[in-house]
C-alpha cells in the first residue's frame, strides 16, 4: 500500500509560547546536532534503499528553522537523500517569522522545499509579548517580502483568536492586515488552554481569561466572512485557501490516508497501525540511536477504527465525505453503516448531503466534536 506523505518533526524553538502544548524544547546547538543524527537513524530504518516518492512532505515543529545554517543543510540533504523530491507535489517547512534570513531561505530553495507556514498568529506586537512569541510583526514583513523575491510565493500564516484580552475589533484588525499580503492560504485557530502550558497555570489561579464564547464565535464569523469575499474559500474547519492552494499535505491527513510520522513525539498511520514517537528529546535520541525504531505506542487500526475515522476527519473538510469514496475503500454504503448517526444529525441540523458527499452545516462546524462522536461505532 503507498505512503503518501511524510511529516518530520524538529522539536526546537528559540522561546517557548505561554500557550503551547506540541513537543518542542529550547534549541540548543549540541542537543540540535545529537537530534539531527538520531533523526537520520530513524529515516533510514523506514528508508533503507531507493529513495521514498510520497506526494507531500511537511517539516513541522516546534520550528523546523530554529536551527543553524549548518543544521538546516544537514537536515534538507537527510530529506533529500531518502526521499524523492522531484517526485513531490508539495514540500512545506514551518517556520517562524523571525527565524527567516537570506541564506535559509536560499537553503530552503535549493532543496525544493517549495511552501512555507508561518507561525504569524496576530499583528499586535503587546499582544505576540503577552503570548510568549519572539517575534514581531516587522519581522512578518521582512520575512514574507524575502520569501517572495526567493520565488517562495505559496506561503501560508497562522493567525490565533479568543487570546486572553482580545476582542472582535482586535481580531479582524489582524485578520485586514493578514489579508493584505494577499496570500494563497490562511490557517486560524482559536485559543485552547493546554495542560503543562503557562496560560493553564495561570487558568487555574483565575489570572486568564478567554473572551466570551459569543465573541470567540463571532471572531471565526467574521473570518470565514472576509476571507470568503476575497475568494479565499474554506476548505476546512481552520483552513483557507485560493483555488488549488489548499495544503496537499493536510488533505493527507483529512482523507485519511497513509503517512510516515518521523521525529519525537511525531504520529504516523501506516498500514494497519497508528504510531506514535517517544517524546522526551533524550528519550527519542537514545532510542533512534539504538535501533532506529523510537516508536513510544503503536495503535493496530482495523476496518472499523478506519471508517470512523474516515467520518471524523472528512467531514472537517467543508466539502465533507463522498459516499462514492466511501464505497470504494470500504465496499460498504456510509448509510448503512451509520444508519442511526445520520438521520439524528441531519433532523438537529448538524450534517447536510448534497451532490454525493456528506458534510458540516455552518452549525455542525461549531459544534464539531458532538458530531464526531456519533460515528463511533459499537464494537
Ligand atoms: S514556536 Fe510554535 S512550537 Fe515553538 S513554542 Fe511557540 S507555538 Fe510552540
Amino acid at each position: 500500500m503507498t505512503i503518501s506523505s511524510a511529516y518530520i518533526h524538529i522539536p526546537f524553538c528559540q522561546q517557548i509560547c505561554h500557550y503551547c502544548d506540541f513537543t518542542k524544547f529550547f534549541y540548543n546547538e549540541r542537543l540540535a546536532d545529537e537530534y539531527l543524527e538520531a533523526l537520520e537513524n530513524e529515516i533510514h530504518t523506514y528508508i533503507p534503499g531507493e529513495k521514498a516518492k510520497v506526494k507531500t512532505i511537511f517539516v513541522g515543529g516546534g520550528t523546523p528553522t530554529a536551527v543553524n545554517h549548518a543544521q538546516l543543510k544537514k537536515l534538507l540533504t537527510m530529506i533529500d537523500e531518502h526521499f524523492d523530491v522531484s517526485y513531490c507535489e508539495e514540500y512545506t517547512f514551518e517556520a517562524n517569522p523571525g527565524d527567516l534570513d537570506e541564506e535559509k531561505v536560499r537553503l530552503l530553495k535549493e532543496f525544493g522545499v517549495d511552501r512555507i507556514s508561518l507561525g504569524v498568529q496576530v499583528f499586535d506586537d503587546d499582544m505576540l509579548e503577552k503570548i510568549g512569541r519572539v517575534h514581531r510583526v516587522k519581522d512578518v514583513y521582512t520575512n514574507v517580502d524575502r520569501l517572495v523575491k526567493a520565488g517562495l510565493t505559496n506561503v501560508s500564516i497562522d493567525l490565533m483568536y479568543a487570546l486572553p484580552g482580545q476582542t472582535v475589533d482586535h481580531f479582524e484588525k489582524t485578520i485586514d492586515e493578514a489579508m493584505q499580503f494577499d496570500l494563497p492560504h490562511y490557517s486560524s485557530y482559536s485559543l485552547q488552554i493546554e495542560p503543562k502550558t503557562i496560560f493553564y497555570q495561570r487558568y487555574k489561579k483565575g489570572t486568564l481569561v478567554k473572551p466570551p464564547e459569543e465573541d470567540e464565535a463571532e471572531m471565526y464569523e467574521l473570518l470565514q466572512r472576509k476571507l470568503a469575499s476575497a475568494g479565499v474559500n474554506q476548505y476546512e474547519i481552520s483552513n483557507f485557501s485560493k483555488p488549488g492552494f489548499e495544503s496537499k499535505h493536510n488533505l493527507t491527513y483529512w482523507n485519511n490516508e497513509y503517512y510516515f510520522g518521523i521525529g519525537a513525539g511525531a504520529h504516523g498511520y501506516l498500514p494497519g497501525k497508528r504510531t506514535i514517537n517517544l517524546r522526551p528529546l533524550p528519550a527519542y535520541t537514545k532510542k533512534a540511536m539504538e535501533d532506529g525504531q523510537p516508536i513510544l505506542h503503536e495503535e493496530p487500526v482495523g476496518v472499523k477504527e478506519q471508517m470512523e475515522e474516515e467520518m471524523f476527519l472528512g467531514l472537517r473538510k467543508t466539502e465533507g465525505v463522498s459516499f462514492r469514496e466511501f464505497n470504494r475503500k470500504y465496499n460498504k454504503e456510509i448509510v448503512d453503516v451509520f444508519g442511526e448517526a445520520i438521520p439524528k444529525l441531519k433532523d438537529r441540523k448538524l450534517i447536510q448531503e448534497s451532490d454525493g458527499f456528506i458534510s458540516l452545516t455552518s452549525k455542525g462546524r461549531i459544534l464539531g466534536n458532538e458530531v464526531f462522536q456519533e460515528f463511533l461505532l459499537d464494537d
